[in-house]
This record gives structure tokens, C-alpha cells and sequence, in this order.
């Protein structure tokens, strides 16, 4: 547990800071930042309309701030003090909730960042990670890269040092409890020189249609028409640790890390096989196309509704919105592609080449 008492004149008497632990509650926090029972509750039920509290994960920051003076200059008793409880929501943002003379109301916010474009470049000096948090990269971004052209560099062994890298990509930045805290966002641009040749990454394109295409030497290895926009691709194909059964096993698709609710795309023309609940797939649509491929779109929120077995589906169609249904740690929409029972790497050109080959699939540039 952390609490440690600071003190802000300009809005707060008191602030609490509390880091969950494993088989916290949030009411366990707000608990040890001083409120009382029915106040913990009357929080935990305004936050529980928005978010699912079972997720609170060990290392998420709470923050409590608590103005005796109550909020809105209106003055209020010692026994009715004000708190605006801040909850660190990871890539999602943060969010807000506050409590006006012990419970009378219950607000909620979904605090907005202030969103700045990254444009940095940086020489590699020892490992690539260590260089980029030297030049102000947070290790995020590399992951993300890493896991982009997973099939292409090996960030382990294709550096000796020397080697240029350039980045641009979103950063969302709340402010909050008198701290700043920066949540990269996709990579748009990117390249890499290794000692295999120079990579380029390129997220393309507007509308209903964004393709994330990746090039060796300045030909292109890779066009993939993404399923979600501006997503941080958040786990390559291949053998993971996985994050809610532990131990290691095969990860048969792509992860994109986005927002509950961002809507999730058809990759290309096809038909649906599925649409509804799938065991650890939770709310799933499954599209079945030319040549025997097959695409999957795990964890959704929302399922168009449009969509029943038989349906016909254009690229770029919207097919459902983003969420955390069946096995999943946070939201992020799971995407895979099968070619009969054998799950392919999206990432790889092969694949895409088969699914672009698909007579009915002409993909249009
Ligand atoms: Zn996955």
C-alpha cells in the first residue's frame, strides 16, 4: 500500500496516492485514502456504470484528492468534505469520478489528454531500448515497433550500434494530481536502418480504409488492411506468454490495443460464419472468404447487428466495436487469420498475398 499525504493549495487540502496490489478492490483504496464506507460506495457505484472494477489491475494508481472546502467555492463542514477520485486506466487514459458534500453527487469524466505529435530520431548505442528511452522513446513504442516487423528485424541481433531510427507516432498526455503522465499512441511512420537493409513502416490511408505497409530497401514487404484504426499493435503471431492462462502457448493472431467502442473493420469482401459468443473468443465475428481463408475478430463489445450466418460483407465494412469479451486482459481487439485449421501470421506477406489473391477480394489500389 501507498498513501502518502501531499498538499496542493490550488485545489486540494490533501491528496492520496494508492498503488493496487494483488486482490485489491477499489473500495480498499479509497478506504486507506480516508473515506468512509458509504463514501467508497457511492464512487465505486458512479465509476461501476462506466467501467468493469473487476479489471482493476495490481499497479493501477488511484489518486484521491479531498478539499474540505468542497468543490465549487461553496464551503462545506469537515464532516462533508469534497473528493475527486482519479483512476489511471493504463493505455485507455484515466478516469474521474467526484463526491460533493459525502453523497450528494456522484460525477463521472473521462479526463481528455492533450494529444502532440512525436517526430524523433536516434542513433542505437548499446541496446535499442535503452537508446530510445535516452531520446525520450518510451519502451512501448519499441515493443510496438519490435512486434511490427517481428517477421522482418530482430531487435536482439540486427544492431552492432551505429544504426539510425526514426519515429513518429501520437502521444496523449493527461495531466492530473499535479503530474503528468504520456501514453504513446500508434506508430504512423517509422524506419529502421540494421545491417539487413533499411525497414519503413507506414500506417496509410483515411476514411473506412487504413493499411499498415511495411518495406525493405524501399520495396514494399507488406500492405495489411487494418481491422482497427490508429491502434497500437500490442502482440505479434507466434509462441506469447499468455496474459490470462499464464503459462506459454501459441498466439494464432494479431492484438491491437484500442479504445472499448472504436469500430473494427472487415480486412476484405467476404461472408459471416459467426456472429455471436465464442468461449475464450467472447463476442466474435467470423468471415469466411475466397480460397478457404478465413478471418476472426475476437473480444468485441458490440456486434453489428446487420450480421447473421449467410451475410455478405464489403471491405472495410464495420463488423462490430472493440471491447473485452471472453478471455481478455483489457481491451483490444484479437484478430486472426486461418486458412482452413492453420492459423497464418498476418504480419507475413504470404499471407496477405492469399487473402488479396482471393478472386473475390480484389483489393482496389
Ligand atoms: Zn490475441
Amino acid at each position: 500500500m501507498l498513501a502518502v499525504p501531499t498538499s496542493n493549495t490550488a485545489f486540494a487540502a490533501e491528496r492520496f496516492s494508492y498503488e493496487i496490489k494483488s486482490g485489491d478492490t477499489l473500495a480498499k483504496a479509497l478506504n486507506a485514502a480516508g473515506m468512509s464506507g458509504q463514501q467508497a460506495y457511492k464512487v465505486n457505484q458512479a465509476l461501476a456504470q462506466h467501467l468493469d472494477l473487476k479489471s482493476i489491475k495490481p499497479g493501477q494508481i488511484v489518486q484521491v484528492e479531498k478539499n474540505i472546502d468542497g468543490v465549487g467555492g461553496k464551503s462545506a463542514s469537515s464532516t462533508s468534505a469534497s473528493y475527486r477520485v482519479l483512476l489511471d486506466l493504463g493505455f485507455a487514459g484515466m478516469a474521474e469520478a467526484t463526491l460533493v458534500n459525502d453523497s450528494t453527487v456522484s460525477q463521472y469524466a473521462q479526463l481528455v489528454p492533450q494529444i502532440r505529435t512525436v517526430s524523433v530520431e536516434f542513433t542505437v548505442s548499446g541496446s535499442v531500448i535503452d537508446s530510445a528511452v535516452e531520446a525520450g522513446v518510451s519502451p512501448e513504442v519499441i515493443l510496438e515497433l519490435s512486434e511490427t516487423l517481428e517477421s522482418q528485424v530482430d531487435f536482439k541481433r540486427d544492431f552492432a550500434g551505429g544504426e539510425d531510427i526514426s519515429l513518429r507516432y501520437e502521444e496523449a498526455i493527461y495531466t492530473y494530481g499535479g503530474q503528468r503522465k504520456r501514453i504513446p499512441r500508434a506508430i504512423n511512420a517509422a524506419s529502421v536502418q540494421t545491417s539487413k537493409g533499411l525497414f519503413e513502416v507506414n500506417r496509410i490511408g483515411e476514411g473506412d480504409e487504413q493499411k499498415l505497409v511495411i518495406s525493405k530497401n524501399g520495396k514494399i514487404v507488406l500492405s495489411l488492411f487494418l481491422p482497427v484504426h490508429d491502434a497500437r499493435l500490442s502482440s505479434a503471431f507466434g509462441r506469447r506468454k499468455h496474459p490470462v492462462l499464464a503459462g506459454w502457448m501459441m498466439h494464432k493472431g494479431v492484438d491491437f490495443a484500442a479504445n472499448r467502442g472504436d469500430d473494427v473493420f472487415a480486412v476484405a469482401a467476404g461472408r459471416v460464419t459467426l456472429a455471436g459468443r465464442e468461449g475464450g473468443f467472447g463476442r466474435v465475428v467470423r468471415l469466411s472468404h475466397a480460397n478457404g481463408m478465413e478471418t476472426i475478430y475476437a473480444h468485441l463489445s458490440e456486434i453489428n447487428g446487420r450480421l447473421k450466418p449467410g451475410s455478405r460483407v464489403q471491405q472495410g465494412e464495420k463488423i462490430g466495436e472493440v471491447g473485452r469479451s471472453g478471455l481478455a486482459t483489457s481491451n483490444n481487439l484479437h484478430f486472426e487469420i486461418r486458412k482452413g485449421k492453420e492459423s497464418l501470421n498476418p504480419l507475413k506477406a504470404s499471407t496477405m498475398e492469399k487473402l488479396d489473391n482471393a478472386p473475390a477480394l480484389a483489393v482496389q489500389d
